[in-house]
């Protein structure tokens, strides 16, 4: 605290966001970041941009962001997207700041589930937005019937986090449908890994809103790259408020990187896959250790032991070079959110809990 402190800076709660580690020979299973390396021609176009010189860099990027816009409506032209029902952002926790500021700040509290994105109250504190959470069920579902109360808007992830588990369309569909009134937000960073996109229903919605990232399934967390669609109407409001904020908040390299990285579907297909299949495994494996693993669609697992504490466990991974997600929160803080690493940290994750538990 400080006497040059806003009033609104005194007032927040920042995230808290997973750690990073300085340390190098840890096994990273906290943050949800892909194990696999992005396309390799992610790695061509950004050094294509960058040239012998780097004389590009003088140069201020593409404001709109056009070709980027372009190559999320090619991912989705089947679903007949346009690039004017597309909007692009730093990473998706930016285009969701974004969003709450233009679209979910109204009277009425907005809703989202209690145990969900720890962002969400974050946007909430920092815009002054009410909310009120609605409880899963005691399977950490959503329960699309619940959210029929009046509501400055909806907001959740498919899959949700951090318990991994999806929501079928048609329940999207009855919540978009039962809130004509107010926006209804689906925080998709999860949805290659194992759910359907409700980027299918955009068309038919006007007050639906969807956004991904390419930091999970396309493994570039650290080029910050997000984007939403949506109506057009909807997506103005949100170059409206990013064109009073920052003009150019994706770079030269970020746009040419995803660019590329969205235009490789073989790669995209063969990493995503590999994913799945050793969440699977993992699951698995983490069920015979006795865990009880909720049957996930991210790329990671949420599970208990029912005889260890969680944060003990944690801890003794820790020491054991091994960081995993532990959320001190109500209803969960008997869960780990494990992310899914390559095959060979799977194991040794294993090899680990085996030892702890023995
Ligand atoms: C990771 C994540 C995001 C943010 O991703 P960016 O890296 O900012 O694109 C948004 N929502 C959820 C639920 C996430 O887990």
């Amino acid at each position: 605290m400080c006497q040059y402190w806003s009033a609104v800076v005194r007032g927040l709660t920042p995230y808290t966001p997973g750690e990073q580690p300085k340390l190098a020979n840890l096994i990273k299973l906290n943050t949800n970041e892909n194990p696999y390396p992005p396309s390799p021609r992610v790695v061509a176009a950004i050094q294509a941009e960058l040239g012998d010189d780097g004389a590009r860099l003088r140069l201020y990027p593409d404001p709109d962001g056009e070709r980027l816009k372009a190559a999320v409506a090619r991912q989705f032209a089947s679903l007949d997207i346009g690039p004017e029902q597309v909007f692009v952002g730093n990473g998706s926790d930016e285009v969701l700041a974004h969003v709450f500021q233009a679209l979910l700040k109204h009277e009425a509290p907005i809703l989202f589930p209690d145990i969900t994105y720890s962002f969400y109250p974050v946007y909430c504190g920092l815009y002054g937005i009410p909310y009120e959470t609605i409880a899963l069920d005691e399977h950490f579902a959503i329960r699309p019937g619940d959210y029929t109360q009046p509501n400055g808007g909806i907001v959740f992830p498919n899959p949700n986090a951090p318990t991994g588990r999806p929501l079928a369309l048609s329940g999207i569909e009855t919540m978009v449908l039962a809130n004509p009134d107010s926006v209804v937000v689906i925080d998709e960073a999860y949805v290659d890994f194992g759910a359907d996109t409700a980027i299918a229903l955009v068309s038919q919605h006007p007050n639906l809103l969807v956004t991904q990232t390419l930091s999970k399934s396309r493994s570039l967390a650290g080029l910050r790259v997000g984007f939403a669609v949506g109506h057009p109407d909807l997506i103005e409001a949100l170059e409206r408020i990013k064109n009073s904020f920052n003009s150019y908040p994706l770079d030269r390299l970020a746009l040419a990187g995803a660019v590329a990285a969205l235009d490789d579907a073989a790669w995209f297909e063969q990493t995503r896959q590999a994913v799945i299949q050793s969440r699977e495994h993992l699951s698995q494996r983490l069920g015979k250790l006795g865990f009880t693993v909720i049957p996930s669609a991210a790329n990671f697992v949420f599970a208990r032991h029912p005889d260890r504490d969680a944060a003990e466990l944690a801890r003794q991974l820790r020491e054991r070079s091994i960081i995993v997600r532990h959320f001190k929160l109500p209803r969960i803080d008997q869960f780990l959110r494990i992310s899914i690493g390559t095959d060979g940290e799977c194991a040794a994750l294993l090899a680990a809990l085996t030892e702890i538990l023995a």
